[in-house]
C-alpha cells in the first residue's frame, strides 16, 4: 500500500509535522455505469436498501497550507439483507487513497482499493462502487475504513484567508454541509434517510481551535508537531448534512446565569465575542420558551457560533453549534429572533429529519411554524402576523421566478437527478407553515394542533421520515398483482392525476413491475407514453414511436404528440410527424400538424390542479 507513516504521524498516509503529505496514490478506476440512486433518497448513491452506517469516526487534520483535509473515515455498518457484497458511497471534491475492510473477528484489515470503481455525476458527485470481500447476512456488521484526502473542488469548505476574517490573524475554515456536501467534508453514505452517532478527533496546527456539531472532550496537546487534536462525539444519531466543522480563532463565551444552557463562540475581542454575547442574551430565554412550547430538549447545551461576513445564509441548525451569520447582530436585537428558527430546528430537522429533499417542508414547515408561535408568545401575535406576511411575499416571488406549472414551487419538489439545491427556495418554508396553518384552522382548537406536533416529534424521534410522493399510493400492491387491463387503466389514470408529483424512479418501478411500455393494449399506452416523457424516462422513447405509426387513432395519437411538445421535445415529434404524415388520415395529418408546429398553452388540467392548491393552501 502507497501509505506514507513517517514518525510521530498520527493518521496513516494522512499528515506529519502538521502538514498533509500524499504519496503516489494509484488512482480508483472510473465507469460509465451508473449504480442505482438511493432507493429512499434520489440524491445519493448510497445502497442505503442493502447497507446503513450505525456509526462513523472521522480521524483527520485541517491543513491550511494547503486547504485541505485528509485523514480516515471509518464507518461501522449493520447489512440489511442477507448477501450483502457491496457498498456504494458518495464522495466529491476529494482523492480516495485507500479503502480498507475490517475482519469482524480477527480485526485485520483487507485492502479493496484496486477493486473499487467510482462513477461521476455532474450533479451529486461520484459514486465510489466498493466490492467487498466478506458477504454479509442481514442484521451483520461490517467496517469499511476510507484514506482520503480532499482538494478545493470540495463544495462543502469555505477557506478563508487572514483578511476575510474579523480578527485578520488566523485563517478560517467552515463547512456547510446541507443539503448534499457532507460527501466533500469526508466519505459518506449522504443522504438524510440515514442517521448514525459519530466520534471526531479532528487535528490543526496551534493556535487554530476546532469547533464540531458534537460534543466535546478535553484536548490532546501534541508538542511535537505543534498540533492540537480536539475530540468530540454524538451519542444522538444525525444525518450526514448535520455534521459541521469550524476550525479558526475562536473563543467561547457562556450566555446567561449559571442554569443557562447558552453560550456564543466567535473570533474573541470586544469588537466581536463580547458584542455577540451581549446581542444574544436571551439565548437562553428563547431556548426555555422554545422547550415551554414543544417536548423536552434533547440535545443538553446550545451554542451559537457567528461566522465571518462570508457565510451564505441567515443560519444552519447544526446541533449544539448553530452557525450563524453576523448579520443577526444588528445592536438592536432585532434580528435575534433568527435564533428561534434555528432552536425550533432541534425538534424538527435535528430530531425528526426530512428522508430527502423533496420533503425538506417537514424540516422548514415545521421549524417556521413553531418559530412563529414562540415568536407570538414573545412578541406578541402581531409581529408573528407580519413575518408570515413577509413570507408570503418571498414565496410569491420564488413562485413567479420558478413558474407556477413547475414542482419546485410545489411542496413537493420533484428532483429527477437535479442537485437538490436548485429547488431550495423560500417554498418549503411559508408554503409548509401555511400548509399547517391551514390544518391548525381545520381543529377546534389550537391546543389540539400544538398537542398533535408534540406527539409527532415524540413519535418519529431520531428518525427520518416522509409524507408521500415516491411512495405510490397505499394499495399498490394490488394493482401490481393485478392482471385486469381496467385496472392498469384505473392506475395510471390516477398516476396521471397526479403525475408531477411521479418521479423516473416510480415510473421505472411500475415498469418493471407491470411491463407498461410492452403493453399491447393501446388504451394503456394513450396514458403510460405521455407520462414517460413528462417525468423523462427515455427507455419507453422508441415503443413510444412504434405506438404512434402502427395506428393512426386520434386518440391515440394526440396526447402523445402533445406530451413531446409540452416538455420540450417538439423537435422529436416534428421528426415522428414526418415519418408518418403519409400514413395518418388527412384530418389526423390536420390535427397533429396543429400540435407539433402552432404554441398551446399547458393543459387545462395542470392549470385546474393549480388553482385548486392555492385555494386551499392560500
Ligand atoms: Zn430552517
Amino acid at each position: 500500500m502507497k501509505h506514507i507513516l513517517i514518525g510521530s504521524c498520527i493518521v496513516v498516509a494522512a499528515y506529519c509535522n502538521g502538514f498533509l503529505q500524499q504519496d503516489d496514490v494509484p488512482s480508483i478506476k472510473q465507469t460509465t455505469v451508473a449504480p442505482p440512486v438511493c432507493i429512499n433518497d434520489l440524491s445519493s448513491y448510497a445502497n442505503c436498501d442493502a447497507v446503513t452506517t450505525y456509526h462513523f469516526h472521522l480521524d483527520a487534520f485541517v491543513d491550511f497550507t494547503q486547504s485541505a483535509i485528509g485523514g480516515n473515515q471509518t464507518l461501522n455498518m449493520t447489512s440489511l439483507k442477507d448477501g450483502l457484497n457491496q457498498v456504494v458511497i458518495d464522495y466529491q471534491g476529494m482523492q480516495i487513497i485507500s479503502v480498507l475492510e475490517q475482519d469482524q473477528t480477527t480485526g485485520a484489515f483487507t485492502d479493496l482499493t484496486s477493486a473499487c470503481t467510482h462513477y461521476d455525476d455532474a450533479n451529486l458527485g461520484s459514486a465510489l462502487i466498493i466490492p467487498l470481500k466478506n458477504t454479509y447476512l442481514k442484521d451483520s456488521n461490517l467496517t469499511l475504513r476510507l484514506q482520503y484526502l480532499t482538494n478545493l473542488n470540495g463544495k462543502a469548505m469555505s477557506w478563508l484567508t487572514e483578511a476575510q476574517t474579523a480578527t485578520k490573524i488566523m485563517k478560517y475554515m467552515f463547512t456547510q454541509c446541507e443539503p448534499i456536501y457532507c460527501r466533500s467534508v469526508a466519505p459518506f453514505q449522504d443522504t438524510p434517510s440515514i442517521k448514525s452517532s459519530y466520534s471526531a478527533n479532528i487535528t490543526a496546527k496551534n493556535p487554530y481551535v476546532v469547533k464540531l456539531s458534537g460534543r466535546e472532550r478535553e484536548p490532546t496537546v501534541n508538542a511535537n508537531d505543534n498540533t492540537t487534536t480536539y475530540h468530540f462525539y454524538q451519542d444522538i444519531k444525525i444525518p450526514s448534512y448535520l455534521f459541521a466543522i469550524a476550525v479558526g480563532n475562536l473563543a467561547v463565551q457562556h450566555i446567561g446565569d449559571q442554569y443557562s444552557r447558552s453560550s456564543v463562540i466567535s473570533e474573541p475581542g470586544v469588537e466581536f465575542l463580547e458584542r455577540y454575547a451581549n446581542e444574544l442574551s436571551e439565548l437562553d430565554e428563547l431556548l426555555n420558551a422554545t422547550e415551554a412550547w414543544m417536548t423536552p430538549y434533547i440535545w443538553g447545551n446550545y451554542t451559537i457560533l457567528i461566522l465571518p461576513p462570508s457565510f451564505p445564509f441567515g443560519g444552519m441548525e447544526n446541533p449544539l453549534l448553530t452557525f450563524a451569520s453576523p448579520t443577526i447582530i444588528v445592536g438592536d436585537k432585532s434580528q435575534v429572533y433568527v435564533a428561534t428558527h434555528e432552536i425550533a430546528h432541534s425538534w424538527t430537522g435535528n430530531d425528526v429529519t426530512c428522508r430527502d429533499w423533496s420533503n425538506l417542508w417537514l424540516n422548514e414547515g415545521f421549524t417556521v411554524f413553531e418559530e412563529r408561535k414562540v415568536s407570538a408568545e414573545r412578541h406578541g401575535i402581531d409581529f408573528a402576523l407580519r413575518e408570515a406576511q413577509l413570507g408570503n411575499v418571498s414565496l410569491w416571488e420564488d413562485m413567479r421566478v420558478f413558474g407556477l406549472n413547475t414542482t419546485y414551487s410545489a411542496l413537493y419538489p420533484v428532483m429527477n437527478g437535479a442537485n437538490p439545491d436548485d429547488s431550495f427556495s423560500n417554498v418549503p418554508y411559508e408554503k409548509g407553515f401555511q400548509f399547517l396553518t391551514y390544518i391548525e384552522q381545520q381543529m377546534k382548537t389550537p391546543a389540539d394542533f400544538r398537542r398533535f406536533i408534540q406527539d409527532y416529534v415524540l413519535a418519529h424521534a431520531q428518525t427520518s421520515i416522509t409524507l408521500g410522493g415516491d411512495s405510490s399510493p397505499p394499495n399498490f400492491q394490488d394493482y401490481i398483482k393485478a392482471t385486469d387491463p381496467q385496472l392498469k387503466v384505473i392506475f395510471l389514470n390516477r398516476l396521471l392525476a397526479r403525475s408531477t408529483e411521479v418521479s423516473v424512479k416510480v415510473v421505472a418501478k411500475i415498469d418493471a413491475d407491470l411491463n407498461c411500455t410492452g403493453e399491447p393494449n393501446p388504451e394503456i399506452g394513450q396514458r403510460w407514453f405521455p407520462l414517460t416523457i413528462q417525468v423523462g424516462y427515455g427507455k419507453a422513447l422508441a415503443k413510444a414511436q412504434y405506438y404512434v405509426s402502427y395506428q393512426g387513432r386520434l386518440k391515440y395519437l394526440q396526447p402523445v404528440y402533445r406530451a413531446l411538445v409540452d416538455n420540450g421535445m417538439r423537435d422529436t415529434a416534428y421528426q415522428w410527424f414526418l415519418l408518418n404524415q403519409n400514413f395518418y388520415h388527412p384530418i389526423a395529418v390536420d390535427s397533429i400538424r396543429a400540435i407539433v408546429l402552432q404554441s398551446h398553452s399547458p393543459s387545462q388540467y395542470t392549470l385546474e390542479r393549480i388553482s385548486y392548491a392555492m385555494q386551499r393552501f392560500w
